[in-house]
């Protein structure tokens, strides 16, 4: 009794305002992978020459690059909106930071998986290799989309709360 955290039948509960900030941490986690792999990728393909050509000169590999640097971006701006709202406390609805926490660690997860994926196709058979960190990354950031709940139910609960 003496060391049970809050009060009796209430722990459900606890862990659900927990994961409110737990999911965010999450997200920026997935989002510094996803950095990373556009990094890597962006350095690869400026270096990379096919046929006379860097790769980073046709625009299908150009805009794939774009799209991860955008999607970062956006989900960065939903991690630190999802911040800005648990650091306001009482000032901000309970169901408002749960929606904001489980919009940024659903936009961060998947942007994260996107990212590392389009490292991997950048690289080409490279990617694929150990030689290379971006496989790796792929398979780690793919967790980001299922613990602390999976993306499936991060959309339950953004459903849950629409405007
Ligand atoms: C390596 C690893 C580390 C982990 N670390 C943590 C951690 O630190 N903290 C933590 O909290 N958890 C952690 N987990 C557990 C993780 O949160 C669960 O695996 C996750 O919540 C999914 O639960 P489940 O595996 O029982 O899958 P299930 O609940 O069986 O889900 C299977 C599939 O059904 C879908 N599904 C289930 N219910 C619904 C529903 N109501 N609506 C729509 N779709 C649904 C799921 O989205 C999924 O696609 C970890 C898991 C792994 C593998």
């Amino acid at each position: 009794e003496d060391n049970r955290l809050g009060a009796e039948g209430q722990g459900f509960y606890g862990l659900m305002r927990t994961f409110d900030i737990s999911r965010v941490v999450l997200g920026a986690a997935a989002l510094g992978t996803a950095r990373a792999a556009y990094e890597y990728a962006r350095d690869y393909a400026r270096e990379r020459e096919q046929f006379g050509t860097k790769i980073i000169d046709h625009q299908a590999v150009a805009f794939r690059l774009a799209d991860m640097s955008s999607r970062i971006d956006a989900a960065w701006l939903q991690v630190l909106n999802a911040a800005r709202m648990i650091d306001a406390g009482d000032a901000v609805p309970r169901e408002r930071v749960t929606a904001a926490a489980a919009m940024a660690k659903l936009g961060a997860s998947e942007t994260a998986m996107f990212s590392t994926w389009a490292a991997v196709q950048t690289l080409g058979g490279w990617g694929y290799s150990r030689e290379h960190p971006v496989e790796q990354w792929m398979r780690d950031v793919k967790l980001e989309e299922i613990e602390e709940g999976t993306s499936d139910i991060m959309r339950l609960l953004i459903s849950r709360s629409l405007p």
